[in-house]
């Protein structure tokens, strides 16, 4: 898991024992990712507790937090990177417009394939572990193709809308863990611009679409998906297309109501109103989701880490979901962005 083309340089670049100690932590992170997949598919009750009801609640919080780190840790990223760290990727170029058409295909992947998780992957291990296994094919071959984190982890990954709308005034900036020397893959890089958010890319009309629907949608869309069931059964059509229905009309409210203040203010509040639409989404998730992971859920069965119901009072419950909320708020609305970008850009190759 050593690069082959590792840095040792001043300036951006990582010391020797920077570079050594995130190859490990990576390589722990991976096998931790690799234990996930396998336990998915010969213990899929501890596999899909793990990665359904530990990681992915952990995730939008880290998110908010230091995007950096997940984009220096991902197992699927560490996966789809290696031909580019062993030297093997064909280290192609994408233009711009052509990443600006799959980050647009990203967020159409997001809302087509979440609410199935309702419908099969929630309750079905070996799906899950196909749904991983597809994701990371293409992710390598992406890799095995194009540059760095332009084929997958700043493009196609699904995740990546999620990672601009929540990152967008992270704690900290991350030394970069991937990217020997920047070649400028990816314009405008998540991980180097400072404050980024999924409106700032504007070249295309594919940015300006993908901006929105990760902006205005979301809210809405996770606000309608907790309103779904899970189905332990056969799932018949209707249920299976029945899943939709909600995520996409909250989807589709929220659109409109961040359209129309999109319209009605000025561009310099702009950002403010990304932030309140980020804040909302994020707390709209964790309103939801903790009381699920402790059985107060809408949906007893669903989504339980640990069930707490007969030993926390319900207030716990909602002091929890009031604390997440104001603090989320208060981190997007009251925080001056801070310009700092998610990982620090190493130098560039050609200078
Ligand atoms: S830092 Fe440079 S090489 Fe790395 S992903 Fe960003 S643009 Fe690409």
């Amino acid at each position: 898991m050593i690069a082959a083309n590792t840095p040792f340089k001043s300036g951006n670049q990582l010391s020797a024992r920077s570079v050594t100690i995130w190859r490990v932590v990576q390589f722990v992170v991976w096998l931790v990712g690799l234990a996930i997949f396998l336990s998915l598919i010969y213990f899929p009750s501890i596999g899909l507790l793990v990665f359904w009801n530990i990681l992915i609640p952990i995730a939008p919080a880290l998110f908010v937090v230091a995007a950096g780190l997940w984009r220096n840790v991902c197992p699927i990223a560490i996966t789809n990177l290696l031909p580019r760290h062993f030297d093997l990727s064909l280290k192609m170029k994408i233009s711009v417009r052509t990443q600006a058409k799959l980050q647009l295909v990203s967020i159409l992947v997001l809302y087509a394939v979440v609410p199935l998780r309702h419908a099969i992957f929630n309750n079905d291990g070996m799906a899950t572990a196909w749904l991983l296994f597809i994701a990371v094919t293409v992710g390598f071959s992406m890799g095995f193709v194009y540059d760095w984190k332009s084929g997958w982890c700043s493009t196609l990954c699904p995740v990546h809308p999620v990672e601009k709308l929540y990152g967008g005034n992270t704690l900290i900036s991350m030394p970069n863990a991937h990217c020997g020397e920047c070649v400028n893959c990816s314009v405008p890089c998540p991980d180097s611009t400072p404050n980024m958010h999924p409106a700032m890319a504007t070249k295309t009309v594919y940015h300006k679409i993908s901006g929105i629907l990760t902006i205005g949608g979301l809210p809405g869309f996770i606000w309608g998906w907790f309103h779904v069931p899970d189905n332990n059964s056969t799932v018949s059509l209707s249920q299976f297309f029945g899943t939709y229905e909600l995520p996409l009309l909250g989807c589709l409210v929220t659109l409109i109501i961040y359209l129309i203040w999109d319209k009605v203010l000025a561009e310099k509040d702009r950002p403010k109103l990304i932030a309140v639409f980020a804040a909302a989404g994020v707390s709209c998730y964790y309103w939801y989701r903790i009381p699920a992971l402790l059985g107060f859920g809408k949906f007893a069965e669903d989504g339980v880490l640990i069930n707490l119901k007969n030993i926390l009072p319900e207030w716990s419950i909602i002091l929890m979901i009031i604390s997440t909320t104001i603090f989320f708020f208060s981190w997007f609305l009251l925080r001056k962005p801070n310009s700092k970008s998610w990982v620090v850009r190493p130098k560039f190759a050609w200078k």
